[in-house]
């Protein structure tokens, strides 16, 4: 029997891994698509400098640091569900790359290193989801080394992060001992990976004969303690962000990613609604549409190519269809749209809400672009940071200021980084939030249009989006403030300012105008 497009849509999870860097998220993605059956073999997880191209590391300043610096997606299917992972980058200098992001999945699971609880980027990326009440599923990794207590790290969740646990899980062991997980729940425990199903089990005392004996005693009062101490998991208050389920294992020894993939079926959402600036759009409408949140350029460097990543938001997307990009009103033609595999890409002949595809273009796709059969709709909340370092650009060789002029904008469309082209005619200036994609920029300037340069200090150091209710206002200001004020990507007008004080200053002056630090895309 066909499939109907209400029940494609309800078997897909989309979502992506937050954690702070080397708690695990790679490791935990490998075996996500080893046991989702993806891939024939994770392979040990190599160390990283010398780890093959397999996923999504093919730039060298990648492969040089040793830090995930771009985004992408991986599918995998798992007893009847399809799971489209988002990878984002771990270092924080890509933030705004991972909160985009974040804009295109309706869960996350939260890894945490079971030695060293709740750190920096988790919190941060943690306040990310909470902002777009995205539901938390929460992995404490590293099980079989040394760790705190379960219970501490449970406490430090709800404390640090005000959000009530539920362990689904109770880790069997610890460190050398640690032998798998006891469901709460259902009393079943699994040992490794390697075992599809969970055993049932009667009572704690048979778990607690697979540990050593002078554990046991302990491990039965800690398994009461657990149960009668512990939240039970409820859907309701997950679903709205307010409580996440707890799963306790370790991505390098196979443990726990079983009950993780589990959980990630039955208890994370299918698409969500997503909001339109016309109006709500629900993910089993026929019609499809889709937005794009993330730009890759020459993924393969044999071939210029450039894709854009969309998440489809509604419907059901056809290879071959036409579809109306609402920036320009104009219709494009979806004739390759690709899934990604662990390492190969593919032809997708349809995708459904909730999936991601890859469209391949020559830059007529930008990030925070809307698609549709159509309908003018605008989906609205994929942000735009304002930059915290600004430069401009100096060329080494000036004759070619033309091509560097085409390069850097189609770095900007990538949304490498931000292009302000100041009104007064002087030379253009690139911002970025971390200074590490300065880094990535001179070095795509050089492999992908060999263009060497170098960064100059600009005299601004902060910068804003402006706008007025009354036209004039704005034009006022901008014909005052010529030397202070550029275009961004879409001609939209920026302020900069020397430093905080100055723009407080400004802003004090001209109250008629609205100084943002994040815009939206439209
Ligand atoms: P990422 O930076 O979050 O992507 O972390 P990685 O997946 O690269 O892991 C960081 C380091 O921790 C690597 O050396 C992994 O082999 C190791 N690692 C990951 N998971 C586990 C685990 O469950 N147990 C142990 N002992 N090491 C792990």
């Amino acid at each position: 029997m066909t499939e109907t497009l209400a029940e494609a849509v309800s078997r897909r999870r989309t979502f992506a891994i937050i954690a702070h860097p080397d708690a695990g998220k790679t490791t935990l993605t490998e075996k996500l698509l080893l046991f989702g059956g993806a891939i024939q073999l994770a392979g040990e997880v190599k160390a990283k400098k010398d780890r093959i191209q397999t996923r999504s590391d093919w730039m060298k300043i990648e492969r040089e640091r040793g830090i995930s610096v771009v985004t992408s997606v991986m599918t995998f299917e798992y007893e009847g569900n399809v799971f489209n992972i988002l990878d984002t980058p771990g270092h924080e200098d890509f933030a705004d790359d991972t909160y985009r992001t974040l804009t295109a999945v309706d869960a996350a699971v939260m890894v945490i290193d079971a030695a060293k609880g709740i750190e920096p980027r988790t919190l941060k990326l943690f306040e990310v989801c909470r902002m777009r009440d995205i539901p938390i599923i929460t992995f404490i990794n590293k099980m079989d080394r040394e760790s705190r207590d379960p219970f501490e790290i449970l406490d430090e969740v709800e404390e640090k992060l005000a959000l009530d646990t539920a362990p689904v899980t109770w880790p069997v062991g610890r460190s050398k001992t640690f032998c798998g997980s006891f469901d709460l729940a259902n009393s079943t425990f699994r040992g490794n990976d390697t075992q599809i199903e969970p055993l049932s089990v009667n009572g704690p005392q048979a778990i607690a004969d697979r540990l050593p004996e002078n554990e046991r005693a302990a491990f039965i009062d800690e398994l009461e303690l657990a149960r009668e101490a512990c939240r039970p998991f409820d859907r309701a208050s997950f679903l709205e962000g307010h409580m996440t389920p707890v799963f306790f294992g370790s991505a390098l020894r196979n443990y726990g990613v079983r009950d993780l993939i589990n959980a990630l079926g039955a208890y994370a959402p299918p698409p969500r609604d997503q909001v339109a600036d016309t109006r709500t759009v629900h993910a089993a409408e026929d019609k499809m549409t889709a937005f794009v949140f993330k730009i890759q350029a020459n993924m393969d460097p044999n071939h210029r190519d450039r894709i854009a990543f969309a998440r489809i938001c509604s419907g059901k997307l056809e290879r071959g269809m036409k579809a109306r990009l609402a920036r320009t009103g104009k219709q494009m033609g979806l004739t390759a749209p690709q899934f990604f595999f662990a390492s190969q890409r593919q032809l997708a002949d349809t995708a459904y809400a909730g999936d991601v595809v890859g469209i391949p273009n020559h830059g007529t796709l930008r990030i925070g672009d809307t698609l549709t059969e159509g309908e003018a709709l605008v989906f609205q909340g994929v942000p735009n940071f304002s930059p915290e370092i600004l430069r401009r650009v100096r060329l080494e060789d000036a004759m070619k200021a033309k091509k560097l002029k085409e390069a850097l904008q189609q770095m900007a469309e990538e949304g490498v980084v931000q292009l302000f082209s100041p009104e007064d005619g002087s030379p253009a200036i690139v911002g970025v939030v971390g200074a590490l994609q300065l880094d990535v920029l001179k070095e795509r300037l050089q492999q992908e249009y060999g263009l060497p340069v170098s960064f100059e200090m600009s005299r601004f150091s902060v910068c804003r989006w402006i706008s007025a209710d009354n036209p004039l206002d704005l034009d006022k200001f901008i014909t005052t403030k010529r030397g202070d004020i550029c275009r961004d990507l879409d001609g939209d007008p920026v302020f900069l300012a020397q430093d905080s004080f100055s723009l407080r200053y400004e802003a004090e002056r001209a109250p008629a105008i609205k100084m943002v630090a994040i815009k939206e895309y439209h």
